[in-house]
């Protein structure tokens, strides 16, 4: 297999989080555990990406919901914030790290909410490499969907699901509690070892990742709590640094793209290597190839 053509596998393999994992998992050893964030907020982490939590006198919100196999664990950490049970269900974007809750909670009577592209990706079956993953069944799917974003006003907050354009996938909602100054940002923002996941098999686009972040660092501030879509809480500062790191990378990739040289070519110069982000699920190549592969 050439160079490229094993990249090419590594990402299809890898770009679910979902179906690699789930077979080899042991589920039964998830710790699914809560932070609050502020009064009637919390983000849980266990494993897939970061769930945020808003309860209260109104009812129970969530954004995103990680992998089937947890849905009860997650209930058992929801209850035991205080909330009641789950109502409303947020999906960030597809990706089944993010959506592997929705049968249940769908099945329990929560009403699900999206971008109309989340809709869509989960109810038609998507290829990767060699793999189909979906469609979800219906229960999983989003009942509510919009083109730009909508606003919860629960628990004593006015929740915005806002869509910027996306940028890690087609359908990215990034979250914003307005009184309470907190944003959940889904995978648009990876605080873990490794480079940023543009899923461009998922209509994702570098350029577009980098118009809604910069949007989102206008809107915040030093005070702004920042839930990332995988990793520890965050703030501006951190979010802002990433920003740049995209920038720094894509001003590279594209320099050499203009000298002549071929997608090949630029991932031999290892263009990125100063970059120092450690061993994560995207690696350096898989990070030029994406920003290779968005169009500008
Ligand atoms: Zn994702």
């Amino acid at each position: 297999m050439t160079k490229l053509g094993r990249i090419a596998a590594a990402l299809g393999a890898g770009t679910i989080l979902a179906s690699p994992l789930t077979a080899q998992t042991n589920w039964d050893s998830v710790e699914v555990t809560a932070e609050e964030v502020a009064p009637g907020i919390a983000v849980l982490f266990g494993r897939g990406g970061n769930i945020g939590v808003s309860h209260g006198e109104d009812a129970t919100l969530i954004i995103d919901d990680q992998y089937a196999p947890l849905s009860e664990k997650i209930e058992a950490a929801i209850e035991g914030l205080g909330a009641s049970p789950v109502r409303y269900v947020v999906n960030t974007h597809w990706h089944g790290d993010h959506t592997g809750g929705n049968e249940h909670f769908g099945e329990t009577g929560a009403t699900i909410f999206a971008h109309d592209n989340v809709r869509i990706r989960l109810a038609e079956p998507q290829q990767r490499g060699e793999r189909t993953i979906g469609p979800s069944p219906k229960e999983a799917l989003p009942v509510v969907t919009y083109p730009q974003g909508m606003r919860f006003h629960l628990n004593g907050d006015t929740i915005n699901l806002m869509y910027f354009g996306g940028g890690h996938t087609d359908g990215d909602s990034v979250v914003f509690w307005e009184e309470d100054n907190i944003v959940h940002m889904g995978d648009l923002y990876f605080k873990i070892p490794g480079f940023p996941f543009i899923d461009v098999a998922s209509g994702g686009n570098v350029h577009n990742a980098m118009r809604t972040l910069d949007l989102v660092i206008m809107m915040i501030d030093d005070e702004t709590k920042v839930i990332p879509g995988h990793g520890p809480m965050s703030n501006k500062a951190e979010l802002a640094a990433y920003r740049a790191m995209i920038g720094e990378a894509v001003t590279r990739v594209e320099a050499s793209r203009e000298e002549g040289n071929s997608l090949e070519e630029t991932i031999a110069a290892r263009l990125l290597d100063d970059f120092e982000r450690g061993e994560g699920f995207i690696d350096a190549d898989g990070f030029v190839t994406a920003i290779w592969n968005s169009d500008s």
